[in-house]
C-alpha cells in the first residue's frame, strides 16, 4: 500500500538535451527507465514509492520537444509544450479553440504551467485503489476493488468496462480526438504516426496501461490537421470543484454547418471509459440533420445506449446524455 514518505527513493537522473540522446538513454536503461515530463503524475508515483525506477529520463531540457509550429496542413505541438502554452497560443485560440478550452480546464494555473500536453495524454488512471497500491487487475492482480457493492466507484466507468472500471482522466484527450489529431511516436523500430483515437487503449487490449506506449517509446509531438480549423467547437467539463479537479465527465465536439444543418461532426467524451470515446454512431445519426434541440436530444439518448452504471456512478448517464446534447446544440440553447 502507498505510504507517504518525505523523500523519493534514489534513482539515476538522466537529463538529455536532444531527442536522439533521449532515445539512446531509453534503449540503454531498458524497461526500468521512467520518462519524466512535467512530473504532475510521475511524482505522485515516485513520492508514494509505488514506482521505483532505476533511472528517470527527464525530457525538460529537450528544446525540440517544445512549442507550437505551423505546418503545411495545420499545426504541430511538441509533447513537452506546457498546457498553459497550449491554452494561450494564438493559433490554437483562433483555429482550434476546443483544445485551448480543454487545456485551460485542467487542474489549476500552477499545474498547467508545469504539466505538458504529452504528459496529459499519457497520464495513468486515478482509481483510488490502484493509486494506493492495492493489488487489483490493473496492477497485475485478479480482483477489481472498485467494482464491488461497497467499492468507491463514483468517478468510474459506465461504458466498455472489462474487469477494470477505471477511466481515462485527461481533459485534452477528447479535444484531440475531436480534432482528428495524429500522435507522433519515436519507437525502437522508428517513427510511428497514429490517430489520437488509437493512442488510447481500453482493458480489452491491455489492462495495465491507458495508452499504446511500450517501454522505449516516446511521444514527440501531436499534429492537428487543418480539417476542423475554425469549425463550431464545444468543450465542457463537469467536476466536483471548479478548480484543481479531475473531470467527472467531459465532452468535446467539432462541427461544420450548412444553413443550420450539421454537415460534418466529430464528438468525443472522456472519463466514462478507460479511453476517450469517439461517438461515431452519434456522428452518423446527426449528420445532415438540423442543429436543433430535438437532434441534440436524440444524440444524447443514443450516446448512452449500452451504459451500465456501478453502485455510485449512475449520475453519469444523465450527465453524459445532457453533455452530448449540449455539444450538438451549443450550451446556451439548452440552459
Ligand atoms: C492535483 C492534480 C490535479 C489534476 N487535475 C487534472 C485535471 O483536472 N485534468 C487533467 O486532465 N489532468 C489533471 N491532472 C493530471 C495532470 O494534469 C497530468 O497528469 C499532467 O498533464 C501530466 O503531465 P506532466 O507533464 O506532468 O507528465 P508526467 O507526470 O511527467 O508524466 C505522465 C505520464 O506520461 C509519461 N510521459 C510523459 N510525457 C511523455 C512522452 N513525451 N512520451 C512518453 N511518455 C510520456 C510519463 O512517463 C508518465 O507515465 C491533475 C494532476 C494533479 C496532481
Ligand atoms: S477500477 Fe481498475 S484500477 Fe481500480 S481497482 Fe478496479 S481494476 Fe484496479
Amino acid at each position: 500500500m502507498a505510504v507517504i514518505h518525505d523523500v523519493m527513493p534514489a534513482f539515476l537522473l538522466l537529463q538529455p538535451s536532444s531527442l536522439a540522446d533521449a532515445q539512446k538513454l531509453l534503449e540503454r536503461e531498458g524497461p526500468d527507465a521512467w520518462i519524466l515530463a512535467g512530473g504532475l503524475d510521475s511524482f505522485d508515483w515516485l513520492k508514494d514509492r509505488m514506482r521505483k525506477p532505476k533511472a528517470v529520463i527527464d525530457l525538460s531540457g529537450i528544446a525540440e520537444l517544445k512549442g507550437v509550429r505551423s505546418t503545411a496542413d495545420g499545426i504541430e505541438i511538441g509533447a513537452m509544450t506546457t498546457l498553459t502554452d497550449v491554452a494561450n497560443h494564438p493559433l490554437i485560440q483562433q483555429k482550434y479553440q476546443v483544445l485551448a478550452r480543454a487545456a485551460e480546464a485542467v487542474a489549476s494555473p500552477q499545474i498547467r504551467n508545469q504539466a505538458t500536453i504529452g504528459g496529459n495524454v499519457s497520464q495513468d488512471a486515478r482509481c483510488w485503489y490502484y493509486r494506493a497500491g492495492w493489488p487489483c487487475y490493473r496492477a497485475g492482480g485478479n480482483i477489481c476493488y472498485a467494482d464491488t457493492p461497497d467499492g468507491r466507484n463514483r468517478e468510474h466507468a459506465i461504458l466498455h468496462a472489462e474487469r477494470c472500471v477505471a477511466v481515462n482522466p485527461s481533459d485534452t484527450a477528447p479535444a484531440l480526438v475531436a480534432l482528428d489529431a495524429q500522435f507522433v511516436l519515436q519507437t525502437p523500430k522508428g517513427e510511428r504516426v497514429i490517430p489520437a483515437d488509437e493512442y488510447f487503449v481500453g482493458p480489452d487490449i491491455d489492462i495495465t496501461r491507458l495508452t499504446i506506449l511500450r517501454p522505449g517509446d516516446l511521444l514527440t509531438s501531436i499534429r492537428i490537421p487543418s480539417t476542423w480549423a475554425g469549425a463550431h467547437f464545444y468543450f465542457e467539463k463537469i467536476r466536483d470543484r471548479q478548480v484543481w479537479d479531475f473531470p467527472l465527465l467531459n465532452v468535446a465536439s467539432a462541427m461544420t454547418l450548412s444553413a443550420n444543418r450539421i454537415e460534418r461532426i466529430r464528438i468525443a467524451v472522456n472519463a466514462v471509459a478507460a479511453r476517450p470515446l469517439r461517438l461515431t454512431s452519434v456522428e452518423q445519426a446527426v449528420m445532415g440533420r438540423p442543429r436543433t434541440a430535438a437532434t441534440g436530444e436524440m444524440a444524447g439518448n443514443l450516446a448512452v445506449r449500452g451504459a451500465v452504471p456501478l453502485q455510485f456512478n449512475g449520475y453519469k448517464i444523465p450527465l453524459m446524455r445532457n453533455l452530448v446534447k449540449r455539444a450538438i446544440v451549443g450550451g446556451q440553447e439548452t440552459t
